[in-house]
């Protein structure tokens, strides 16, 4: 039996037969909160969804969200037997179980902030209830999911319906940085998939415009860093190569004469100076992605030349040596 109420709180009775009473405290606990003052995404078509205050698709059930938000919460019945046998993590948790049989008769275990239908889905694939699970689960859902995946090491116990699930959305990985990019990590770390987790890092060293967010998820500390440490490195030969070549055509060392140190430099501080990269106090690249500035200096404007004069000077020759590293080395990431 289904939704039994009992005293404002929802039972799910996925074994009647069940020894156990799992209880969700504070099943709608807003999740993943996107801050949007600390990165401001680039406004893409991608990025609008993303946008959306966080507490306004909580995946909340109709039942849920009517009950009083003191009593809110959530119970399962459940066999202890299934729940200790899908994960060597959730055998070892067996023990402390054991201490909590009430009068009742049964064990009484207890979670919180956790999403009731994401819970209800991984309890029905526990319990080997698989005309429960839903095939298609969105984005959002998923990262739930996972961390419920997460918290117990049930990898193997639902690997057939995760990679089912992330088949389905893995074609529209975003292609900037935003929440949605930051969920990606989040379930392609937990779920191990390799190639995923590659791309977004990889969209995030190029897009993201400042320091790596986890949106609250215990996304490792490694992959944060490799995010941010990846980024500041390119940034840094970005900059340094930018400023480089200003002061070269400014001292007559770059450019083949006078008027073409005029015209580039010209350009160069016009086109760019809205990135503040010139500025010597700016650090470098905090506020705007390194492929919008890469970008904006393959698209200089430069003056033409005047009279009859030619020569090889170009934009793409004088910002090779520096540009061409650092996407290669972007490239690398990929
Ligand atoms: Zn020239």
């Amino acid at each position: 039996m289904e939704n039994t109420y009992q005293t404002g709180v929802i039972m799910h009775e996925i074994d009647p037969d069940g020894d156990m009473i799992l209880t969700l405290k504070n099943p709608c606990a807003p999740f993943a909160v996107w801050h949007e003052d600390d990165a401001t995404p680039l406004p893409t078509s991608l990025d609008l969804s993303s946008q959306e205050p966080q507490g306004s698709d909580l995946n909340c059930s109709d039942e849920i969200i009517g009950l009083a938000p003191t009593s809110s919460a959530v119970t399962y019945r459940i066999s202890s037997r299934h729940l200790s046998s899908a994960s060597e993590r959730s055998r070892k948790m067996r023990h402390q179980w054991e201490q909590k049989r009430e009068s009742d008769g049964y064990f009484h275990i207890s979670v919180e902030d956790w999403d009731s239908e994401a819970l209800l889905a991984i309890l029905n694939i526990i319990h080997l209830r698989n005309r429960q699970v839903p095939h298609e689960v969105s984005l959002e859902m998923l990262s739930k999911l996972a961390v419920i995946v997460d918290y117990f090491e049930f990898h193997e116990a639902v690997e057939v319906f995760s990679k089912t699930w992330i088949a389905d959305l893995q074609g529209s990985l975003p292609t900037s940085y935003c929440r949605d990019l930051i969920l990606w990590m989040w379930i392609s770390h937990v779920f191990h998939e390799e190639d995923i987790l590659k791309t977004v890092i990889c969209t995030a060293v190029r897009h993201s415009l400042g320091w790596m967010e986890d949106l609250g998820l215990p996304i490792p500390e490694h992959i944060i860093s490799q995010v941010d440490d990846r980024r500041r490195e390119a940034a840094v030969q970005l900059v340094d190569g930018l400023r480089a070549l200003k002061e070269g055509l400014q001292y007559g060392t770059k450019a083949c004469s006078y008027e073409c140190q005029c015209r580039f430099l010209g350009a160069l501080i016009k086109g760019l100076d809205h990135f503040h990269v010139f500025d010597s106090t700016f650090e470098p690249l905090l506020g705007c992605g390194l492929t919008e500035v890469i970008k904006s200096t393959r698209q200089l404007r430069i003056p033409a030349r005047s009279g009859r004069s030619s020569c090889d000077c170009t934009m793409n020759n004088l910002t090779y040596p520096f540009l061409g590293k650092v996407e290669n080395d972007l490239r690398r990431l990929a």
